[in-house]
């Protein structure tokens, strides 16, 4: 498929690469040592508008297309792992969901600083007993009056103790779907674990978030009773475009990392460049590069032109999940024993892609979706 990118969409692209640069190199190396919070770099980025980007311009944001969400998110993960991450949960899992489904009062509360990059909104979907399947879900909303009175517990919440907002899913009923709402963070009844030592994408704060009768009013409730599965289910597609476009972004520092340092060190006075075989290695990366960045333009250009991109998007998440391994691996391989050091970014872009294929649907959960279109199951 041809693919000319609008000149919007460049220019979205060449900023975002412009202002990513701080962060990249060191400031990177100290947020994945440090495990810090990338608060300053969200800041930053949410001056830009890139925040809100999928929020609609009738609802206060900026209305970007999913191809400039996906070529702003490459650009970030280029710099920093993390910092993508962290922006690509507080877009498809943060603004969109508050900025589409909340309530007027919901979204006077909490949308503009975040629309802003000033406070984060985090996500609580995943418990320890539901993962992949959601139908594990045990967190109950009990209606009480005008409110709803939440107990239960969530695993793999990032920046829960840097958000302003929790977006929880909880039941209301045996029977119904999830119901989501907007936990204030400062709410009577909310506990936050200390951050889970990760192996990758280090700084996300990612933590287990425990409600004891939290007491939410029904006006923080987004949309009604039992649409919170379908809303999990649309805003995690979201995030999943959002992680092919980050593996795409790690893999491309990390061949631009192995290109450099193949045509900098010598053995048997030669540039390794000059070797064959770190020539079909280089090669065989950049198809996995170019591959992966296409499947995900591609997906969110279907997206943008209004037609059903689930399969796309799962294709794409799947293809650029795998090969941002593979690509980070083998660049480890081009620097020799210097890859192995934390000095070198590589082994940090190693460490980031094994999380991609894991965070937003694993990859056998992308299968079943791809196998189940085709297949008409
Ligand atoms: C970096 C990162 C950030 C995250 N951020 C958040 C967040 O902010 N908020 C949040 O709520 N959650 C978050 N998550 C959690 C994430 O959504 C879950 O880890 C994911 O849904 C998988 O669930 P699980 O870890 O319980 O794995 P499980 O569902 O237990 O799966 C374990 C393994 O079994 C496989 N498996 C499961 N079911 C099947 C099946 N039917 N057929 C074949 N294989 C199967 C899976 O693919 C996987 O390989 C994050 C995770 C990561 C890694």
């Amino acid at each position: 498929m041809p693919f000319h990118l609008t000149a919007d969409q460049d220019l979205i692209r060449k900023t975002v690469r412009e202002i990513a640069g701080a962060f990249e190199g060191k400031p990177a190396d100290d947020l994945d040592r440090e495990r810090a919070f990338p608060k300053e770099q969200i800041k930053a980025l949410g001056q830009l508008g890139l925040a809100g980007m999928l929020v609609p311009a009738e609802l206060g944001g900026p209305g970007t297309d999913a191809v400039s969400f996906v070529l702003a998110l490459e650009e970030v993960a280029r710099a920093s792992g993390v910092v993508a991450l962290v922006l690509n949960n507080l877009n498809a899992l943060g603004t969109f969901p508050l900025a589409t489904r909340g309530t007027q009062e919901a979204r006077d509360r909490f949308l503009p600083q975040a629309l802003a990059g000033e406070t984060f909104l985090a996500w609580a979907l995943t418990e320890p007993q539901a993962g992949t399947d959601l139908g594990g879900v045990a967190t109950r909303a009990a209606k009480k009056g005008d409110a709803y009175v939440l107990n239960g517990l969530k695993s793999f919440v990032v920046g829960a103790s840097d958000a302003s907002a929790i977006l929880v899913f909880a039941r209301t009923s045996e029977k119904d779907g999830l119901t989501a709402f907007v936990v204030p963070a400062s709410a009577k009844g909310v506990r936050i674990a200390p951050p889970e030592r990760t192996m990758a994408l280090r700084g996300s704060d990612m933590a287990q978030v425990f409600l004891k009768d939290v007491e939410v009013p029904a006006a923080l409730r987004l949309g009604d009773e039992g649409s919170g599965t379908a809303l999990a289910a649309q805003c995690n597609e979201l995030a999943s475009l959002g992680a092919a476009a980050i593996a795409v972004g790690v893999m491309q520092a990390s061949l631009e990392d192995a290109i450099e340092y193949a045509g900098q060190r010598e053995q048997f006075r030669l540039p390794l460049k000059q070797f064959q075989a770190i020539q079909f290695l280089v090669s065989q990366l950049d198809v996995e590069l170019r591959a992966s960045r296409l499947l995900a333009w591609a997906a969110a250009d279907l997206r943008d032109r209004g037609e059903d991109a689930s399969a796309a998007i799962a294709a794409a998440k799947l293809y650029a999940g795998e090969a941002a391994k593979l690509v980070t691996q083998k660049s480890i391989r081009i620097h020799g024993g210097a890859g192995f050091m934390r000095e070198l970014p590589v082994e940090r872009f190693n460490r980031d892609a094994r999380a991609l294929s894991v965070y937003a649907g694993t990859a056998e959960a992308e299968r079943a979706i791809l196998a189940a279109k085709a297949l008409g199951l």
